[in-house]
């Protein structure tokens, strides 16, 4: 078993996953990442072990298939011989009123974005347990709290990572593991992108802070939350949203 700590993270070949893996390397971690195809996140993974000198699982999965998230957290402890930290950051958008949602884009974002954090969590649970100690940190939304019109599968998969953090922290936090949320306002990433440059400058003006975040923004709150000095926290969700909700 190796000396260094591990981490998982999911949704990293690119946006505020690539920032969060980037930012554990950084600070020492091997990792094992997945996104959805075997060339992006190779390459991702590729990037972060050159520049940082850790050892990287790169794997393509399909969170929203548990068995692929199953078979994914099981190579990396193979691999590793222990799991330290799991981020659950990979989540998409299928966007539309509600009147008009189509019930495959409400269930593709909940086994997305909301069913994946309870299947990777559950899995990491016995070797956490058995080590009694880990970090869970599942990154959420502003609009959670907010709610937000064209986003109700979204809102709801966000809601449901909140109040599962809350529930799971319960759970275990006698065996020294923590879990966490960490909810972004809006982030410069692909995701944001799509709503084009006039939509994100109007945006900017609501947020007091005056800009959108940068996954980079988040990504350090990821790492606070994933280190000893953050030993005290559970159950939080922690928005990081430059004021635009509070
Ligand atoms: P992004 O730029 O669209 O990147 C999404 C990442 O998730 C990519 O690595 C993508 O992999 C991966 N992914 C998508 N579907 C997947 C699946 N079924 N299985 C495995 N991986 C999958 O998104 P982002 O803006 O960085 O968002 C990251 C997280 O932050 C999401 O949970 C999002 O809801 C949350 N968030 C974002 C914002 C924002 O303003 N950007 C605000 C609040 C919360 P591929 O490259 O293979 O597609």
């Amino acid at each position: 078993m190796s000396d260094r700590r591990v981490a998982i993270v999911t949704g990293a070949s690119r946006g505020i996953g690539y920032a969060i893996a980037r930012r554990l390397a950084e600070q020492g971690y091997d990792l094992a990442i997945c996104g959805t195809r075997q060339q992006t996140i190779d390459k991702a993974g590729t990037r972060l072990s050159e520049e940082h000198g850790c050892d990287v699982l790169a794997c393509a999965v399909d969170v929203s298939e548990r068995q692929q998230v199953m078979d994914f957290i099981q190579k990396a402890q193979k691999h590793f011989g222990r799991l330290d930290v799991l981020v659950n950051n990979a989540g998409i958008t299928r966007d539309n009123l509600a009147m008009r949602m189509k019930e495959e884009d409400w269930n593709q974002v909940i086994a997305t974005n909301l069913s994946s954090v309870f299947h990777a969590s559950q899995a990491v649970l016995k070797p956490m347990m058995r080590a009694r100690y880990g970090r869970i940190i599942n990154i959420s939304s502003v609009v959670a709290s907010m709610g937000n019109p064209g986003q109700l599968n979204y809102c709801a998969s966000k809601g449901g990572i909140d109040a599962m953090t809350r529930s799971l922290a319960r759970e275990v936090g006698s065996r020294g593991i923590t879990v966490n949320a960490v909810a972004p306002g809006f982030i410069a990433t692909d995701m944001t992108a799509e709503l084009g440059g006039e939509a994100q400058a109007k945006l900017a003006e609501q947020i007091p802070l005056g800009r959108l975040g940068s996954a980079d923004d988040v990504a350090a709150v990821v790492a606070f939350l994933a280190s000893d000095s953050a030993g005290y926290i559970t159950g939080q969700v922690i928005h990081v949203n430059g004021g635009m909700y509070m």
